[in-house]
């Protein structure tokens, strides 16, 4: 099938690379010059586990395109994917700039019947608005052409991307027209082959099920900080308490991991944009505002547990950090909990000398020229001259560390755990002192 998709980030390149992938003759758009000459050039913009590999082959076999030209795109395709970002505005809803330029561009173009197929995450009525926007241009072009517009939000998950396209848990089809569905079938009947995923239903009940997902998910991580908070007032290990709870099978110990905050492109965003969608419906959701504000709090823990510790006096100290994407296995660092840690470092007169094993790169471009960050060349390389260790990101390499080093390279003996990694009375026999999310130990 011809498939045209319209942004080139992690979802538009993941979905591209995975249709391709089946047979599919896929296009991929983007207004991004730079990025379509880097595609073209054979260097995948992202760090996504698995997708270069992907791209690479389908590329050489003629089924992978990218492409600034609109044109060429709306031509190509049966199906039109919007995959263009959907970010946070002013006021916390979702900006709808990216969406519907694209609609107008397809709207400019269009003159055979097409699918537009919506995979950026957009609040309920955002079909409609794709809708006028497109009939619009065509109008005013004075030209017909017949097209439907069909909300099939993305669920993968950066990290996993490939594997959860390949293998989804579901694939929601929300249409207000039948002869969509059976065309989504076949599209989707690669990934669908095990059992039926396949869940239709009308379209608002689709957009609003992608926003569904990511507040559940957002809400058991606040849920479980607030309890780490709890717990570390107490005196109790928020470790096994999550052990203990995890194990009813109405609750299930996936997802429910303390830490230092939940970051990326989605969640934050997410949350805050059905809040507001919510809001201007004259219902205040009040869950949603407290799961966003317990993970605000939470992603000042870090630097609050490493001020405490040096009795408010930061000026001049210097931080060693180990994580900076927002999650392992990406280098993304949109909201991540690195961010907010190292600012608020930074403006109480603290250094950072920080590591990442893929986002090093996002690091310069997010913080260019920044005298109070030194980016290291590997994680050791982090503890020179640094007074304290504090770590962001769990990534599977800090898992186990050398103790030894990490405390005779730090001026004062001290880990500040974002993620829990290891076990406080192990540290404390080793002389140094751990502060983790709710759990500690002390020498
Ligand atoms: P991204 O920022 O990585 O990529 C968006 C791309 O769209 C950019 O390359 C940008 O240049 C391009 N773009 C902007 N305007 C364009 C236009 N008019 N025409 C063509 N291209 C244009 O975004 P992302 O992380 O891939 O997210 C895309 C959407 O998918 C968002 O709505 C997001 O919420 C949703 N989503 C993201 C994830 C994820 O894990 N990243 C998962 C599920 C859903």
């Amino acid at each position: 099938m011809r498939i045209t998709i319209f942004g080139s980030g992690y979802v538009g390149l993941v979905t591209g690379a995975c249709m391709a992938e089946t047979g599919n003759h896929v296009v991929c758009v983007d207004i991004d010059q730079d990025k379509i000459d880097r595609l073209n050039a054979g260097d995948v913009p992202i760090y996504e586990p698995g997708l270069d590999q992907y791209i690479e082959r389908n590329r050489a076999a003629g089924r992978l395109e990218f492409t600034t030209d609109i044109e060429y795109g709306v031509k190509h395709g049966l199906f039109q994917f919007i995959a263009v970002g959907t970010p946070p505005d002013e006021d916390g809803s979702a900006d709808l700039r990216h969406v519907l330029a694209v609609a107008r561009s397809i709207g400019e173009h269009i003159d055979d019947y097409r699918i537009i197929v919506d995979k950026s995450t957009v609040p309920v009525g955002t079909a409609d608005q794709v809708k006028s926007a497109i009939q619009e241009q065509i109008s005013a072009r004075g030209a017909a052409a017949e097209f439907d517009v069909v909300s099939n939000p993305e669920f993968l998950k950066e990290g996993a991307a490939i594997n959860d396209f390949m293998k989804p848990d579901r694939i929601i089809i929300g249409t207000d027209n039948p002869r969509t569905t059976e065309l989504l079938r076949a599209l989707y009947e690669p990934f669908n082959r095990n059992h039926d995923r396949l869940i239709t239903m009308d379209i608002r009940s689709a957009e609003l099920t992608k926003y569904a997902a990511n507040a559940m998910l957002a809400t058991k991580i606040s849920f479980m900080n607030e309890l780490a908070n709890i717990a570390e007032r107490l005196g109790a290990d928020i470790e096994k308490v999550r052990i203990g709870i995890g194990s009813d099978p109405r609750i299930g110990y996936h997802f429910i991991y303390p830490g230092a905050g939940y970051g990326g492109s989605c969640f934050p965003k997410d949350v805050r944009a059905l809040a507001r969608s919510a809001s201007d419906i004259g219902y205040d959701a009040e869950l949603m505002n407290a799961v966003e504000a317990v993970n605000d709090r939470q992603k000042q823990r870090m630097y609050t547990k490493i001020s405490e510790f040096f009795g408010g006096e930061l000026a001049g100290r210097t931080v060693a950090v180990w994580g900076l994407s927002f999650k392992p296995k990406t280098d993304d660092m949109r909201e991540a909990s690195s961010r907010t840690l190292m600012e608020a470092l930074w403006a109480e007169g603290a250094k950072v000398r920080a590591y990442d094993p893929e986002a090093m790169e996002e690091a310069r471009r997010l913080y260019p020229n920044e005298p109070r960050l030194a980016l290291c060349e590997n994680a050791k390389e982090t503890l020179l001259g640094a007074d304290a260790l504090a770590i962001v990101t769990e990534w599977q390499e800090f898992r186990s560390p050398d103790f030894q080093l990490i405390k005779d390279s730090l001026t004062h003996p001290v880990i500040f755990d974002g993620r829990n990694l290891y076990d406080p009375d192990t540290l404390v026999s080793l002389g140094l002192n751990y502060f983790a999310i709710g759990r500690s130990g002390v020498v």
